[in-house]
């Protein structure tokens, strides 16, 4: 590449950046943190940062951008896409029983309880249109949320576990703050996703991790696939635990 040189010419007035600090300095460079999430920050100039001289030295302060810059980052992982119309308010309870979960569900966000949220048993009943707004509203409180679809995430896992065999390639959905699981246990269940989903959510069970679970599956049904697994999800879920029985949609119960 050929070098360009420029020459500055000798009656340039440069006095104006005579008294420019090093926090001036720092402050005029141009920062990257806008390729992320595509927010265009004058302050900071996409640094993220803004600097400032103590005494002798140059401390750096956050920019107020950078809370606008996390929330739209954890949406943008949030895997939640469409689902992020959902809001509770936009439940159209047709039953009462469809009532009462969307008033639980409302006392559920109200009340920052870490315990977890699980909605049972009949397609079609509205489980994930609740499950996301629930997932929303702790997006809106910029907490890191993740949703994922079992079957889905079961497939893309074995596709990254071809030929390693190694169980720490779920660390990252383990730990996430809130995870919302759609369809959980719907597929085939092999030895591996059993185990797979265990060692999930014995994970955040005993880390206390909030997590938004909604399954086609019954309490029977899970019990019977995996007693264990049943039993962390009821014990965690308890208040906020609801099963739809098949076939009537009238008839539910509160577990
Ligand atoms: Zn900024």
């Amino acid at each position: 590449m050929n070098k360009v040189e420029i020459d500055i010419p000798e009656d340039i007035d440069t006095s104006c950046f005579e008294n420019w600090s090093e926090a001036d300095w720092r402050n005029d460079s141009i920062g990257h943190e806008n390729e992320i999430d595509g927010l265009e920050c004058p302050l900071c100039k996409n640094k993220g940062r803004i600097f400032k001289m103590e005494g002798e030295y140059v401390v750096a302060e956050e920019c107020i951008c950078m809370k606008k810059r996390r929330a739209i980052r954890n949406i943008n992982k949030s895997g939640l896409d469409e689902l992020l119309k959902f809001t509770v308010k936009s439940f159209k309870a047709e039953h009462d029983w469809q009532r009462v979960i969307r008033d639980k569900a409302i006392e559920y966000v109200k009340s920052n309880s870490n315990s977890w949220f699980v909605i049972l048993g009949q397609p079609g009943s509205g489980k994930t249109h609740l499950c996301s707004a629930i997932a929303k509203t702790f997006l809106d409180k910029e907490k890191e949320v993740k949703y994922i679809i079992w079957p889905v995430y079961i497939r893309e896992l074995r596709n990254k576990m071809y030929g390693q065999n190694d169980i720490n390639v779920i660390l990252k959905e383990k730990q996430i703050e809130i995870l919302y699981i759609d369809d959980f246990l719907k597929g085939a269940d092999s030895e591996n996703a059993m185990e797979l989903a265990f060692d999930l959510l014995n994970y955040r069970y005993n880390n206390n991790l909030t997590t938004i679970i909604s399954s086609e599956l019954l309490m029977d049904e899970l019990n019977k696939k995996d007693a264990a697994i049943a039993g962390r999800i009821y014990q965690r879920s308890k208040e906020y635990l609801f099963q739809i029985n098949k076939c009537d949609k009238n008839n539910y119960r509160l577990l």
